[in-house]
This record gives structure tokens, C-alpha cells and sequence, in this order.
């Protein structure tokens, strides 16, 4: 059985503790899913120099945000065991691709908890995050991502997280106001580039004009995408888990593909 595999818009941490719409979407969607055997975590916020896989046995809750946000989500933890075979068996996949283990750097942070929260609130699959090398292109990791398409095969939900509209000096968090018209057409280019398989096009995103600068002024939480491309088969189709817009320049959308 092959898996499905999504991309997640995660917005802010404060969605980790939220029951608001797209937290509620998450949890549906996971109910459709079958059991995975493990998860592999692509993270907008793992975004450092090389390729890494986390190795720790008990992968630690990192709290990656500013001091402003509330007590609660410092004392939020995402208990999920690691998985040494997985992450063995992504370093294999990858080959020649160096890839390090790491164990003490890194751990889960909130860009995978804030929807594994959601998905799988008692933490009982163990969560393997792999970093996204910022030294790289797009195609890098749109092609690093298709040597895992094999995990979905073997038990493993490949989820990766990010923002497709991420523009946080333009955020307006004044009021619950409509998005901006340059992210709301972004956004939508996207959805249909995905509905129509035009990988290359959203590889290259940085070719979609004007709207694409603003949307993604830089790349970290636009290529976690590409890595949910990279593992898609001919003959999935995309469909949407939840939409929508935060302060104006956020999306949040999440998509799965299945056969
Ligand atoms: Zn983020």
C-alpha cells in the first residue's frame, strides 16, 4: 500500500494548541489515513546548511519562537519517539547525497508539531525530521525529494510544512481582514499548477512574476512544497485538506496527494 503524502501550511506556532479550522481539517484528514509505520518531517524550519536527518532516540520539542508567545506553548511537548532505522534508510535512499545524523543540534520543531499535534495527538509514530539544505536551488530538493518516493511504500507518511504565501513583513495581524490580492492570486496559481501537475512551473516559481517576489520573499517555507512533489506518483491527484489566509499574507493552505 502506498501512502498518501501532504503539505501543510502551519502560520502561526500558536495553531500547535489552536482548535480553529485548519487544526480541525488536520485532525479529519489524519483520520483517513491508514496507520503509517513511521513519519518523515520536511520542516520550512529546519532551513541550514546541508542535508541532516535527526538521530536522537527521543527527538526533543524545540521551541523555536519569540519570547511573546504564551507559557503554554513553552511547556507544549511532542513526545514521539525517533526512528534510527528510518533515518538510516533515508541516508541509503539519498546516497550520494552526504547526509548527517543529528542527534544533539536539532530535534522537532514547530513547524512539524504544530500539525503533528493535530494529526496524531498522542505522539504514539515516531517522527523523523530531515532538514532542508539552504545552500541549495529549488530543483535540488525537488529531486532530493524523488529519491524518497519508495518510503510511501514502505509505511512511512512523508509530510512536509511550510507557508505557499509566507510574507511576514507585510503580516497584518490588526484584524481578521481579507488577504491581499497579490497572495490570493499566488495562492491560486499554485492550486492550479498542482492540479494540473506543472512541477517544473512550481519549481521554478521565481519565473511566476511579481505576485511570486511577495509571496515568497524567501524560499524557506515555499520549498517544503516541492519536497511533497518530489514524492508524488504519476496518476495522484491533488486535493485540498484546508484553505485560507492569516494576517493577510499567510496561507494556509494544505494539500494531499492520493491515487
Ligand atoms: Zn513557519
Amino acid at each position: 500500500m502506498t501512502l498518501p503524502t501532504a503539505f501543510f501550511g502551519h502560520g502561526s506556532p500558536l495553531n500547535t494548541l489552536a482548535a480553529n479550522r485548519y487544526s480541525t481539517a488536520w485532525s479529519a484528514y489524519a483520520a483517513t489515513l491508514p496507520v503509517p509505520r513511521a513519519i518523515l518531517a520536511i520542516s520550512a524550519h529546519w532551513y541550514v546548511p546541508g542535508t541532516r536527518v535527526g538521530a536522537a532516540p527521543r527527538p526533543p520539542t524545540i521551541h523555536d519562537f519569540n519570547a511573546n508567545f504564551p507559557p503554554a506553548l513553552f511547556d507544549f511537548t511532542y513526545p514521539a519517539r525517533g526512528d534510527a532505522e528510518l533515518a538510516d534508510r533515508v541516508a541509503e535512499l539519498l546516497d550520494p547525497i552526504e547526509v548527517e545524523r543529528d542527534a544533539t543540534s536539532w530535534g522537532l520543531d514547530h513547524g512539524a508539531y504544530c500539525i503533528l499535534a493535530h494529526l496524531f495527538p498522542q505522539a504514539q509514530i515516531p517522527v523523523v525530521e530531515l532538514s532542508i539544505d539552504r545552500t541549495k536551488p529549488a530543483s535540488f530538493h525537488y529531486d532530493l525529494a524523488s529519491l524518497l518516493a519508495p518510503l510511501r511504500d514502505e509505511g512511512v507518511f512523508i509530510m512536509s510544512s511550510g507557508n505557499v504565501v509566507h510574507n511576514l513583513e507585510l503580516a497584518d495581524r490588526t484584524a481578521n481582514r481579507e488577504p491581499y490580492d497579490w497572495a490570493r492570486r499566488f495562492d491560486d496559481v499554485v492550486l492550479r499548477l498542482l492540479a494540473e501537475r506543472d512541477h517544473a512551473a512550481l519549481v521554478n516559481y521565481h519565473r511566476l512574476g511579481p505576485d511570486a517576489r511577495l509571496a515568497v520573499p524567501t524560499p524557506d517555507h515555499y520549498l517544503p512544497l516541492l519536497y511533497t512533489l518530489g514524492v508524488q506518483r504519476s496518476g495522484e491527484q491533488v486535493s485540498t485538506i484546508v484553505d485560507g489566509f492569516d494576517f493577510r499574507a499567510g496561507s494556509m493552505l494544505s494539500v494531499s496527494f492520493a491515487a
